[in-house]
Formats: C-alpha cells, structure tokens, sequence
C-alpha cells in the first residue's frame, strides 16, 4: 500500500515529507505551512473569533465566542452536535478566552456525568513488535523506542495486574494487545482473561482492545463477558494514510462497527498532535459521534524517540484543552477519556481537563508511565470530583483527607499533613529549590 500525500484543507499545498521515515509522508509541526501562519502550535494567543462561514464546510460560522458558547451549551444540554464550523471555531477561540471555553464544556460535561470520573485501568497483555507501521506507535514495526517487549501474559497474571487496579479504584480494565488483530487462538486466550476479571470483580467492566476483529471474534468476547471494544480510529479518514501504510481506515471503522453489532459497548477515539489540521480533528470527532462510540479516549501524541513522529511537540496546555471541549461538544452523551500525553501536554492545566471529561486512565499507560496513581486520585479530590464506586459507595465522593497525608521524605516529622518541612536551601547544605 501507497501513502498518499495529501492537500491542506485550508491552503491546497502538499504537507511536509519527512525523508526518514519508511512508511510515507508525515506531517509535521502544523502539518502545513498555512496552519503555521496562523500560530498553531505555537503557543501564541490565538484571537481568531469568528469563523469565515466560506472556509468551511457548512457556512455557519458564529458572531463571536460568547454566541458561539451559549449555542454550543444548548445543543450540548440537548445532546445535539454543533455544526463543524462551530467545532473549529473552538479550536480557534484564543487564550484570553480559554476559560470560557472550558466552562462552557463544563457545563455539557456536568449535566451528563455531574461530578463523577470513572477510573480506567490498562492492563497490555502483549507488548511491541507489532508488524502495522502506525506512525505514532512505539510498539510499530521499525521502532527502536526502548520499550518494553513481551508476549502474552499468562491468564493469572492478566487477572492479577488487572486486581491492581480495581484495588486503586478502577471501574473499568482495558485488556490490550499488540498486532495487527488477534488469531482466534488469541480470543480464547483474553477470554479466559475476562471470565477470570469477571469471576473476581463483576461489577467491572471489561474491555478488550486487540486490533482488527474478524467475523465471529467479537461475538467470542461479548460471550466470554466482555463489556467493550476499543478500536480508536485516531485521526481523519484523509489524513489516514499519513500515519499508517500496512491497514486504513476503512479497516478500523468495521471493527468498531463488528464491535457494536455484537452488542459490546463501542470505544474509539483519537490521537491529537501528529500534525493534523483543525478541520482533521473536527473529522474524526464527527465520525466518532456517527460510530456511536460510548466511549472516546482522546489522547495527546507521545513521541518517542524511536518512531517517525520522534520530537514532534506540536502542542499545547491550552490547545489541549480546546480539543478536549471541541470533543465534548461535538459527542455530548459519550464517555469522554483523558488519555495517554495527558501528564506531558496538559502539564499543570490538567486539573481543567478534569472539568470537561468524565473518565481518565489511572496510573500507567501500554509502553509509558503515568503519574502517579496517588497524583491522580490527589488531583481529584483537590477538584471535588467523585469516582465511581470509591469505598464502594456509588458517587462517593474523594474529599480532601483523602490525599496522600505526608508527603515528608522518610523519618522527617512533617507539622501538618502534605506540608514537607524545608530541608534545603539557606540555613542548610543542600542546594535551593530554584
Ligand atoms: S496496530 Fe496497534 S500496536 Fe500495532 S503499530 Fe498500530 S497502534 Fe501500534
């Protein structure tokens, strides 16, 4: 299969090429040198209000950003999409503005879900040596990323890494594989795995994220208890083939479809920074809603070193946070997942997210470490969320005695709780904090 190089959607010119990657071209750093002129990525507050009703797709650009708000919190309330000119003009709306927007976001995400998070665990039953080429992957044929490389987990230690993180407080076991797509061998080894999670944990909820499904396989899974299929579809279907070569779109929108038919709860999502366009985002949130996922993970590109998206940092806090509200306007009903790069893209605004998602991964990803799971059950408690199912009562709330006590360095007296006595600095020999 041929890479196709594509057209920017917004000035017609062909993306960068990226001469050392063996899988095609790969746009970068905004992707085109029109998104550059308009400060994508940059960093930059971005006053761009109002959309030009010619340059997208249906014309309905909106007045200013208080209209354009209160509109996208209607349709949101009422669990209608904005149009796709209203979706990029949140990704538009610039900083002085990004509080408004989250806000707004808010207020869909609250109506939904309240003030709940449900904690998703990630358990990667088989890691590396992937023969797919997916750009963004450290696990994909080519990568020389210093990951982790095993085979599969043996039933009782799926099971056991999978009690780790009910025990942190997950609702929810994500059974992830590397590959192309699981034999039928592979079924009824994770279906082993679930019935195993589901005698020990029934309130769970199990899902398999094993790639490309074949007839038959999702039905295997739903039979063995199986809850859920993740199948992200990860960026636009014209951008597709700019991150990978060895299987397209179209593949990943049947498997979500097999996934649905057989009556598990469809997840896919996206993968934001791997220099797509506004209007690409826009296109896979759209087509996310179309698949009827419940479930949408959005995740911030991790590039490691290794790979052909290696150095690409193309994002920011704010800009993280745009897309997170676009996606939430744009499927209003759906389990909205703060996903891997969270740590690394949103940094110190992560806290905001919070406000707009409903569900976020607890402690590590497949081939990269989180925080720490106490760091994020800390974070919150200090927003005054409520995880599902904490101390067993639905919606208890994590209040903030719940953070971690003493955060002073072993047999150091600490006066109050989470205050650590300064032991650095003036008065002592050991180098400022500064
Ligand atoms: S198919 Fe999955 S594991 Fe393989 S390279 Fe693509 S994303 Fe990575």
């Amino acid at each position: 299969m041929v890479s196709r190089p594509r057209r920017s959607p917004t000035c017609g010119r062909r993306p960068w090429r990226n001469p050392t990657t063996s899988c095609g071209p790969v746009t970068r750093r905004g992707g085109s040198p029109c998104q550059d002129r308009r400060g994508r990525g940059s960093g930059r507050a971005r006053r761009i209000v109002v959309v030009n009703p010619s340059s997208d797709h249906d014309g309905t650009g909106p007045a200013d950003v208080r209209d354009l708000l209160d509109t996208l919190v209607a349709r949101g309330l009422a669990g209608t999409a904005p149009t796709r000119a209203e979706a990029v003009a949140v990704l538009r709306t610039g900083d002085d503005d990004l509080l408004d927007v989250v806000a707004a976001a808010g207020r869909v995400r609250r109506h939904r879900f309240g003030r709940r998070v449900r904690l998703n665990y990630l358990v990667n039953l088989k890691s590396g040596l992937c023969p797919e080429d997916c750009t963004y992957c450290s696990q994909r044929l080519g990568s020389t990323a210093q990951v982790l490389k095993y085979s599969w987990l043996s039933t009782e230690d799926a099971v056991a890494a999978a009690r780790a993180g009910v025990d942190g407080g997950a609702r929810r076991v994500c059974l992830v594989a590397s590959g192309r797509g699981p034999s039928d061998r592979d079924v009824v080894r994770v279906s082993a795995m679930v019935d195993g999670i589901k005698r020990e944990h029934p309130d769970v909820e199990v899902c398999a994220c094993l790639g490309l499904l074949r007839d038959g396989q999702a039905e295997r899974l739903a039979a063995a208890g199986a809850d859920a299929y993740n199948h992200n579809l990860n960026t636009s279907e014209a951008t597709y083939a700019d991150i990978c070569t060895t299987h397209e779109y179209a593949d990943r929108v049947q498997t979500v479809a097999r996934a649905k038919g057989a009556g598990l709860s469809p997840c896919s999502g996206l993968i934001a920074g791997m220099g797509e366009s506004d209007q690409d985002l826009v296109d896979v949130a759209f087509a996310l809603r179309d698949l009827g996922a419940d479930s949408v993970p959005v995740n911030f590109l991790v590039p490691f070193d290794g790979t052909p998206l290696a150095g690409t940092w193309d994002l920011t806090p704010q800009q993280c946070l745009r897309i997170l509200a676009m996606v939430r306007f744009v499927c209003p009903t759906a389990e909205l997942r703060l996903a891997a790069g969270r740590e690394v893209h949103l940094r110190s605004l992560q806290p905001l997210a919070l406000e707009m998602v409903s569900s976020i991964f607890l402690g590590d990803y497949l081939t990269s470490e989180g925080q720490a799971a106490r760091a994020d059950l800390d974070m919150l408690a200090d927003g005054g969320f409520e995880v599902e199912g904490a101390r067993g009562a639905p919606g208890a709330r994590v209040t903030p005695g719940d953070r971690s006590e003493v955060r002073a360095p072993s047999g150091v007296p600490s006066s109050e709780p989470g205050v650590t006595v300064r032991r650095r600095g003036p008065g002592t020999a050991v180098a400022p904090n500064a």
